[in-house]
């Protein structure tokens, strides 16, 4: 075909996007192409040179059947040649459509960004493309962590369908925080501060927004706050408050060892008095303005206090657990948000104290809402796989729980909790937040994330929505490429995706880079995971290995950044920066090992200074800040 007319058969902002898509990238697949877009309102034949855009019902067509045509995803693909349909069962579907018809022909988005994409140079006069499909599950999204650029997010954003995703998250009403690390350059001396305000979040988020939009993604909103900012407290991140408290507020707030304020100064980790009428209707009131002035919200997620052990201990909260009073709250929010019209659906979540069901409430409607299963003190050696859930659940103990580490007791919680409540629910889950940073390869947790999500359907989840760091493509984008291809379909071998992955982000070497990768992975999971009582002479050893990994493999990656070009010469390039922070954080073991921790402290000092240095280089796939944060956390290294 030299002549193509994209018809749109829907006047949409997303399918005109998505028609705009097709055509970008056809032309750039075969510049041969002279490609027109067009309106149209029916489609009575499948004209030649013609490829139409448009639902499942506009088609006639009965497959793919979906539940809930809003939320649930299902593409109808069928090309021959030089005409055919792109069908959705809603707006974002026929996007999400392009982009698997695309992906048919070729084309892959290994990260996020211009340099993420591999698009094939070639004639596209006879393609036969014919895909029908519903994903394996409704939810499959992200949410925003880590320190981030507008730019880093929006590129997300605009990665998310291409490689099938359907959701974005923006945490708190304008994810401050995770702006004004960035902005603010905090674990950087060598980039200067740069201005950055709460007004400015707001409208990044604007802007933020109108690209989830533009994509018809399911836009999830807020989540914690709600416990302070309607009393006047701003509630932005995790950080201790310094402004005045309104008097009114101290009275709302949990009373815990007779003491009423906020806790531990942070005002997102303050629970309130939940017992009290007023603290739930200002709670519920607040919500329902919220969603008065938003109506893009697709997904709104009302959850209490962060922290744990934090809960009033009044006379009149003892009565009940609080879930009791969430739940009170979730049935009072519903019967306002009815009252008005609005049936945004609402997120609750099973999280710390939260876990333990109510003994005495119940939720009435529960088409308003959606689960979420919160396990963040899990642990990720190992996956959902483990399914014996016969274990006990301990008492309910106020402000003196222990919270679950393995996944029985986690899914015994989530269990007790489907008894009570069959609605729709997802996983919200950690993989990506902190745990990929003891598997220096990335292999380990890509298969827990395999593992995880083929069994969300055997624990009663119908999706994950992933809370993690955006920029997590280094040293590659495996574990979230694993994310997507798995969400989408979970009876793809892992093996498969790891070997398609490879080759399409590295080329023919790419499978040397996989079984070094898996090297390393292993090697540094056996070391952390042997633990204080095995020697260190033993730990020491394995570094020395790790290193001969290392060192005998520099010549691979040097010849492939040099001889390769694009974006594959570009996944090399991380590669080498990668092999210096595995060599410094060999040596910074070393040190630890060795029991010299002036010598570990010198070794990480070096390993930051290089980090901050080369931050431009690595900014789009490496979340500097968070790495930071987390090894001077963990191996309690002085700074
Ligand atoms: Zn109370």
């Amino acid at each position: 075909m030299s002549n193509l007319k994209i018809v749109e058969l829907q006047d949409s902002e997303i399918i005109n996007f998505a028609a705009e898509e097709l055509k970008r990238y056809l032309e750039g697949i075969d510049n041969s192409l002279n490609i027109l877009i067009e309106k149209g309102n029916t489609v009575t034949s499948i004209d030649e040179g013609h490829i139409y855009l448009g639902t499942i019902n506009q088609f006639n067509l009965d497959k793919p059947e979906v539940d809930d045509p809003e939320f649930d995803d299902g593409i109808y693909i069928d090309i021959n040649s030089d005409r055919g349909i792109i069908a959705g069962t809603n707006a974002r579907s026929i996007l999400l459509g392009v982009y698997r018809f695309l992906r048919e022909i070729g084309c892959r988005w290994i990260r996020p960004g211009d340099d993420g994409e591999i698009i094939p140079k070639k004639d596209l006069s006879n393609i036969n493309v014919n895909v029908l499909e519903r994903p394996s599950y409704r939810h499959r999204g992200i949410c925003i962590e880590g320190a981030v650029s507008y730019e880093n997010v929006a590129d997300i954003i605009d990665w998310l369908p291409k490689v099938g995703f359907n959701s974005y998250f923006i945490q708190f009403r304008e994810a401050y925080t995770f702006f004004d690390r960035w902005y603010s350059h905090i674990n950087n001396p060598l980039k200067g501060k740069e201005h950055f305000s709460v007004d400015m979040a707001r409208s990044f988020v604007q802007r933020l927004v109108k690209e989830i939009k533009k994509r018809g993604l399911l836009y999830h909103a807020v989540g914690h706050g709600w416990t302070c900012e309607p009393f006047g407290v701003p509630g932005l991140g995790w950080d201790i408050y310094n402004g005045t408290i309104p008097v009114s507020y101290v009275r709302y707030t949990a009373e815990i060892n007779g003491k009423r304020g906020l806790w531990g100064g942070i005002p997102l980790n303050t629970n309130l008095c939940y017992s009290n009428p007023e603290v739930r209707e200002i709670i519920t009131d607040s919500i329902v303005k919220y969603l008065e002035e938003h109506p893009e919200v697709d997904v709104l997620h009302f959850w209490l206090a962060d922290g744990s052990n934090n809960q009033c201990e009044c006379e009149e909260c003892r009565k009940a657990l609080p879930s009791d009073f969430y739940v009170m709250m979730l049935n009072e929010l519903d019967k306002k948000l009815t009252l008005k019209g609005i049936d945004t659906k609402v997120v609750f979540l099973l999280y710390v104290d939260l876990l333990w069901t109510p003994e005495r409430e119940k939720i009435e409607n529960p088409d308003r809402f959606i689960m979420m299963f919160a396990p963040i003190t899990r642990s990720y050696t190992t996956s959902f796989s483990s399914t014996d859930i016969s274990v006990d659940i301990p008492e309910y103990k106020r402000n003196n729980l222990t919270f679950p580490k393995n996944i029985e007791e986690n899914l015994a919680f989530l269990k007790r909790w489907q008894k009570i409540f069959d609605g729709d629910s997802f996983d919200f889950d950690y993989h990506l937040m902190w745990a990929h940073y003891a598997d220096f390869g990335y292999m380990y947790i890509s298969r827990i994330i395999y593992e995880d999500i083929r069994n969300l359907r055997h624990i009663g989840l119908n999706g994950l929505i992933s809370c993690q760091i955006q920029r997590v493509f280094f040293p590659t984008g495996l574990p979230m490429y694993v994310m997507s291809r798995t969400l989408w379909d979970d009876s793809v071998a892992f093996d498969k995706i790891v070997e398609e992955y490879f080759s399409d982000a590295f080329g023919p070497d790419g499978k040397l880079l996989k079984e070094y990768l898996e090297r390393l992975s292993s090697l540094f999971t056996l070391i952390l995971s042997m633990g204080e009582h095995s020697s260190s002479l033993e730990s020491i050893d394995r570094l020395a290995e790790i290193r001969e990994v290392v060192e005998n493999f520099r010549p691979v990656i040097e010849k492939n950044v040099s001889l390769r070009t694009g974006n594959i010469a570009r996944s090399w390039l991380y590669i080498k920066y990668h092999r210096e922070v595995v060599l410094g954080l060999i040596s910074i073991l070393e040190g630890i090992f060795k029991n010299e921790p002036d010598l570990a402290s010198k070794e990480w000092q070096e390993l930051k200074h290089f980090l901050q240095k080369e931050e431009d280089v690595l900014q789009p796939v490496f979340d500097l800040f968070e790495f930071i944060s987390v090894f001077e956390r963990v191996l309690k290294i002085s700074q």
